[in-house]
């Protein structure tokens, strides 16, 4: 079964090239890409959709979400918007909540966020353990997350329980813990910063992590200058996410981390910037221009959670990106699908055996595309805040 996808104004499709097609079309052929070029020269197929002079660019890949959760954080949200400060604490309410909910309750709320987010032409979902905090709850996690998205991620140590001693916690999420998650997970992650982990306990956790064999990721700088993106780059994790606050030396590391070789055997860490989540906590934003100039790339996610970012809407972060934080618009739009695939390690695949690249358009690739309502990606941040999501296809399949 193949599908023509023709009379696209521009075709935005973030691969190596960084080609932009005017008058395009596009061939899906099942769950890939299989053709690309001018909507003169298409090739026949089985079905054809007339884009009718729409624009059509790579699925969302949302790299950084917390989807696994029950409960509400609307007062918290009030007091903040009222004055108060935000701190690492909040994530104690959700964690009650998400113990006293059930498996089949956990997965519907997770299923309806994902829904949510594929119907704003999300495509590539990430998500995190992080509110069981106990070795059932964070197994439970998994289990279900991994049902629900595209990449999990074993986030054990996202805060030190109530009650608990901080060196006994992260020694249960070295040991017990991370052996019940690790038939579900891919990542684990690791929230370094005054109030979660130390340097010394995120570095125990991260060496347990690696040597369990899992990719890694941190939360780090988000509050201020700390140990974080160094630990990221020194472990050769794949991305540091939320870099509020960097000093020289954390860019240079970042940057040095993507050129030559960095003795870790690891091509280098993306900066994850969550600018949602800043102005949600009115940090100030992520200095992602500064990180794109300095030669890091960039992610741009939605870090989807109750406390600090209840939105899935990447296209809220593309506009912010653009209007905020000084991107182009084809930047921003490459840091949101490309940069996300990257961060999670997925942005090259092989066609043979079926482990598809995501994030970008090319051949071969899996068939994730998103068109707006829009003759050009630039409407994006030049109309913003309105529902600019025509159609979605998720590896090839129709999803809104
Ligand atoms: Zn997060």
């Amino acid at each position: 079964m193949s599908t023509l996808l023709t009379n696209i104004a521009e075709l935005m499709t973030q691969d190596m090239e960084h080609r932009v097609l005017k008058n395009a079309a596009v061939v899906i052929e099942g769950e890939r890409i299989s053709w690309i070029g001018a909507a003169a020269e298409a090739p026949a197929a089985d079905d054809v959709v007339d884009a009718g002079g729409r624009a059509v660019l790579p699925g969302w890949v949302d790299s950084h979400t917390h989807l696994i959760f029950a409960g509400d954080r609307t007062a918290e949200f009030e007091a903040r918007m009222a004055g108060e400060s935000y701190s690492a604490g909040g994530i104690a309410v959700t964690t009650g909540a998400t113990r006293n909910t059930s498996d089949y309750d956990l997965t519907r709320l997770a299923l309806g966020r994902v829904t949510e987010a594929v119907s704003q032409g999300t495509t590539y979902l990430e998500t995190k353990t992080g509110y069981g905090l106990d070795v059932d709850n964070e197994a439970r996690s998994a289990r279900i997350a991994a049902t629900a998205v595209d990449e999990v991620t074993y986030l054990g140590a996202h805060l030190v329980p109530d009650g608990m001693d901080a060196e006994e916690y992260t020694d249960l999420v070295c040991g017990p813990m991370l052996t019940a998650v690790r038939p579900y997970v891919r990542w684990a992650d690791v929230f370094c910063e005054r109030g979660a982990f130390s340097e010394e306990q995120s570095r125990r956790v991260l060496k347990a992590c690696k040597d369990a064999g899992l990719g890694l990721r941190v939360h780090g700088n988000q509050l201020g200058e700390g140990p974080g993106v160094q630990l990221a780059v020194e472990f050769g994790a794949a991305s540091v996410d939320h870099v509020n606050y960097l000093s020289q030396a954390d860019v240079d590391a970042l940057a040095g981390s993507w050129s030559g070789d960095t003795g870790n055997g690891h091509r280098g860490t993306v900066a994850t910037c969550l600018p949602a989540c800043d102005l949600s906590t009115r940090q100030p934003l992520a200095p992602g221009r500064e990180l794109l100039d300095a030669g890091v790339p960039i992610a741009l996610a939605s870090n989807c959670n109750p406390g600090t970012s209840y939105t899935s809407s990447m296209a809220y972060c593309v506009t912010t990106a653009v209007l905020q934080m000084r991107l182009s618009v084809h930047e921003a739009v490459r840091a949101a699908s490309y940069g996300g695939a990257l961060a999670l390690g997925r942005e090259s695949g092989n066609d043979v055996d079926g482990e598809r690249a995501v994030g970008s358009i090319a051949v071969g690739h899996r068939a994730d595309l998103h068109m707006l309502n829009a003759p050009s990606a630039t409407h994006l941040a030049y109309r913003p805040g309105i529902p600019l999501t025509h159609a979605v296809w998720r590896a090839g399949a129709r999803a809104k």
